[in-house]
């Protein structure tokens, strides 16, 4: 096993979901840190790939806090939209990251591209990139994914986001109808951690 080499770790993110779940899957040795102790804005997140603005945020909250920064950036990419939203996951919900707005966009979308979309099985995916970076420096960069499909309509009220219309393989509930933990032991941001968890 790798030694532990990170005592203290900022998680850069200003999503509560995320922070609770990124919370759940790091070991209890690590002392974590939260952007809203130091009130921090996000970054503007203009990379072209998931990966390049997780980093965009590991890098800008750690030189911001002097502290070793954990990011991640993640989306939902829809086959049948070109996979949108992608990087845009968030945007999708405005100004004021209002999820069932993100969400009406994506039935609009589906609508638009074909009435009958709901006797198609939507393929689906969540991806994650996650990062950690110290200052400027990266220490490390992998990407997860759970594949799905989308729901007919909303279900759930769990989680949040994208989580009440996306039902990943082999299941029936989506991720808005199911316990937090068994969310969490197989989405994206789980398999991106999986990866990385040799660093921590
Ligand atoms: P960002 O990584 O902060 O740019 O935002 C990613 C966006 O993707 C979130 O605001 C959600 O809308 C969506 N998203 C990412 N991960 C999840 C998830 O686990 N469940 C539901 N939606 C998610």
């Amino acid at each position: 096993m790798s030694k532990q080499k990170i005592y203290k770790l900022l998680i850069g993110t200003n999503n509560r979901g995320k922070l609770k779940e990124i919370k759940s899957l790091l070991p209890k040795k690590i002392k974590i840190h939260s952007t809203s102790e130091f009130n921090l804005k996000s970054p503007v997140e203009n990379g072209k790939t998931f990966k390049e603005n997780s980093l965009i945020k590991s890098k800008y909250f750690s030189k911001k806090t002097g502290l070793i920064c954990l990011a991640d950036d993640s989306g939902l990419e829809i086959d049948f939209l070109g996979k949108s939203p992608g990087i845009y996951s968030a945007r999708w919900g405005g100004r004021h990251g209002d999820f069932n707005k993100a969400i009406r966009r994506v039935y609009r979308e589906l609508n638009k591209k074909d009435k009958n979309w709901k006797k198609k099985k939507i393929k689906a995916r969540f991806i994650c990139a996650l990062s950690i970076s110290n200052l400027n420096k990266k220490i490390a960069c992998v990407l997860g994914k759970v594949e799905g499909y989308i729901s007919n309509e909303p279900k759930g009220k769990n989680g949040f986001g994208y989580d009440p219309i996306f039902i990943p393989l082999k299941k029936r509930k989506t991720f808005g109808e199911m316990e937090p933990s068994q969310k969490y032991k197989m989405d994206h941001r789980y398999q991106a951690f999986k990866k990385i968890r040799k660093f921590l």
